[in-house]
């Protein structure tokens, strides 16, 4: 089957343009045969590639790549290995649902941290917790106070700070009040994911900028690249919504696109302007109205604003004048101690979900597994959903696998164009009904 969307890099990715530069893995080619292949090296595929070493020493794995680890989504988030629910959804009668995310979640904590420490990732990992933070008393009343009544239930610390200590904290007046938690962990995605690309074993052969656009389901796995061939008798697919070509998961998958801009370093004058010393994430309590922002270690202050509609996963550089535009009059009124400070970097990335917020996971042909569509979570989703696949693939027992299929399989969507028309429609009404969060 032919595969016409591929991935770009339009190389326009802060987070790693404030890295050193980086020597990519070669290219797919000639004829290459292994005994596993994994087709994407975000978070998920590199999980997979990593524990398919893991428990199976003696075998080969390809992974493979259209472009270079760290400019796909996986470099390009905003950096939160998140820990809890995202946002209040299960009723205090229905704990079992977030507890099964947070212990999958925190296998993924765990997992990801052990290989920074023991490969020395330089990714700037810490844990200092989260902010969730509403804008207006009707944010506070809708979300954060449902949250915390979820968080006691749950037996989750959490600090509930009111507008001035939050102002102090965070060096912005805009919020009325947060829930602050401990876990979780904040990063440079970017270089997380090149050095987890880059400290794979030894039995893991890495093709990067190898765009797939050819794939036989026939006689095991016959991949193929504009200059070679991949052949193995088993996969792992990690493409996230790129997957659906694959012929796998029609109809299933919502492609979104997301925007976000670092500003420059804050110099030492506007360090004491500034008056917040330490690095802090805050993600708004609602995702299509708020923003995201971190304030990195670095000194650079990260917004992440926008998310629309995207049906051909097509990043396009002709919105990103607009797009900084944007950010820089959001970071205005949030800092308006900081005039000066423009923002240096601005890029979007392409984000997967499902309607019913469940992944694709799992067994989907005797040789065939699956680790996609993470739901903007994908720091954590992804690395366990990649680790699963993996055990469930070479037979692994790990009781997490429970935890991981009782999160469902993703609903259909209706057909196109009433599925344009319908999440159009829908993200008009999410933006106009939650502007006080704005
Ligand atoms: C702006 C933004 C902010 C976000 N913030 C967060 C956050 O703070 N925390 C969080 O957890 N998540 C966040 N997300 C979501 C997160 O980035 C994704 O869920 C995650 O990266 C998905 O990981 P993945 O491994 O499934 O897919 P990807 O990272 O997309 O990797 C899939 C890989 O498959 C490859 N591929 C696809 N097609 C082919 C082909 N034909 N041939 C070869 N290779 C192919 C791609 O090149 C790609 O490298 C954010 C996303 C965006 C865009």
């Amino acid at each position: 089957m032919k595969i016409a969307r591929l991935p770009q890099n339009d190389r326009t990715n802060g987070w790693s343009a404030v890295l050193p530069p980086r020597a990519a893995h070669p290219a797919l080619g000639g004829d290459v045969t292994a005994d596993w292949i994994v087709l994407g090296a975000g978070y998920a595929g590199l999980a997979a590639a990593r524990r398919l070493a893991e428990n199976r020493p003696d075998e080969t794995i390809a992974l493979i790549d259209a472009g270079q680890a760290g400019e796909n989504a996986s470099g390009r988030n905003s950096g939160f290995a998140i820990d809890l629910p995202h946002n209040v959804g299960s009723s205090l009668e229905e704990l079992e649902g977030p507890q099964r995310f947070m212990r999958l979640a925190r296998f993924s904590i765990g997992y990801l941290q052990q290989q920074i420490e023991t490969h020395g990732i330089a990714c700037d990992w810490s844990h200092d917790g989260k902010y969730h933070a509403a804008v207006s008393p009707r944010g506070v009343r809708d979300v954060l106070d449902p949250l915390a009544k979820e968080l006691e239930a749950l037996g989750e610390p959490f600090e509930w700070i009111e507008k001035a200590d939050l102002t102090g904290k965070l060096g912005s007046e805009h919020f009325t009040a947060a829930i602050y938690t401990p876990g979780g962990a904040l990063m440079n995605p970017a270089g997380l994911t090149r050095g987890l690309a880059d400290s794979l074993p030894d039995t893991v052969t890495v093709f990067e900028n190898s765009p797939v656009t050819d794939a036989v389901f026939e006689n095991g796995v016959h991949l193929m690249t504009a200059q070679g061939s991949l052949r193995a008798p088993r996969i792992i697919i990690a493409a996230n919504g790129y997957s659906e070509q694959f012929g796998f998961y029609p109809r299933k998958f919502l492609h979104l696109i997301a925007h976000a801009s670092l500003s420059r370093q804050l110099t030492a004058q506007e360090r004491a302007t500034y008056g917040v010393d330490r690095p802090w994430g805050m993600t708004p309590a609602n995702a299509f109205a708020g923003i995201t922002m971190r304030y990195t270690n670095d000194h650079r202050i990260l917004i992440r604003q926008g998310l629309a509609y995207c049906p051909d996963q097509k990043i396009s550089t002709d919105q990103q004048t607009a797009i900084k535009a944007r950010h820089k009059a959001l970071f205005d009124a949030r800092f308006p101690m900081l005039p000066d400070v423009g923002m240096e970097h601005t890029w979007s990335g392409i984000v997967c979900l499902s309607r019913n917020s469940a992944p694709g996971f799992g067994k989907l042909a005797s040789n065939v597994w699956s680790a996609v569509c993470q739901n903007a979570v994908g720091v954590t989703k992804g690395t366990f959903s990649g680790v699963l696949a993996a055990d469930m693939a070479t037979g692994r027992d790990n009781p997490l696998i429970d935890d991981m299929l009782s999160l469902g399989e993703p609903d259909p969507l209706p057909r196109r164009p009433f599925l344009d028309i319908g999440v159009r429609s829908r993200f008009a009404w999410e933006l106009w009904s939650n502007r006080h969060e704005a």
